[in-house]
């Protein structure tokens, strides 16, 4: 799937999993900083494309993303499975505690939370895509939904573009519809 289509199924995926749960109390910075670590970490599995947009945005970023490609594994390897997500997750939770300091308003877990909520969402997504996710790896077996390849989706093509788009903005807004006093709260009563 493209960067737009995941940073879409990440802040979707993390309004769902926020509103929906037990109510709670966060800081106006902890929630600015979940808002930004969630898109982060729904595009960090495609830092093995040597093209992803992650490395495109850095000045070096073509000739790492070479290196970071080799040493992964290639595309849809090690950062598309379970293995990679954990990996990931304890490498996200030594940098957000290695800058709290910088930033003590802000409570870490949710950060990372946010962050992992985003990576999870980039595999689930991408499971929908003809090339599948290994989800098990070390067993080499791509995953895909439906189990049909042909009934899958082709990555930046006429299905993902007018129908997965669009049917995310539409579940946002049937979403936050059929939520909104939740909402309301949250933004008068829970961010503080
Ligand atoms: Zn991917």
């Amino acid at each position: 799937m493209t960067a737009r289509t995941h940073d879409l199924a990440a802040i979707t995926a993390l309004g769902v999993v926020f509103v929906s749960g037990p109510a709670r109390t966060i800081t106006l910075a902890t929630a600015i900083a979940a808002v930004f670590a969630n898109p982060v970490g729904g595009i960090t599995p495609d830092i093995d494309q040597p093209t992803a947009p992650f490395w495109r945005n850095l000045p070096v970023g073509r000739y790492f993303g070479k290196v970071f490609d080799a040493l992964t594994g290639g595309h849809r390897f090690l950062t598309h499975s379970l293995l990679g997500l954990a990996l990931f997750g304890f490498a996200a939770h030594w940098l957000i505690i290695f800058v709290h300091p910088l930033t003590p308003r802000v409570d870490t877990g949710y950060v990372w939370w946010a962050f992992m909520i985003g990576m999870a969402s980039h595999l689930v997504m991408d499971t929908f895509t003809k090339e599948g996710v290994p989800w098990l790896l070390p067993i080499p077996f791509k995953f895909g939904f439906p189990p049909l390849k042909r009934l899958r989706i082709t990555t930046g093509k006429v299905a993902e573009s007018f129908v997965i788009f669009p049917l995310l903005i539409l579940f946002n807004v049937g979403f936050y519809w059929a939520n909104y006093h939740t909402v309301l709260d949250i933004l008068h009563h829970r961010i503080t």
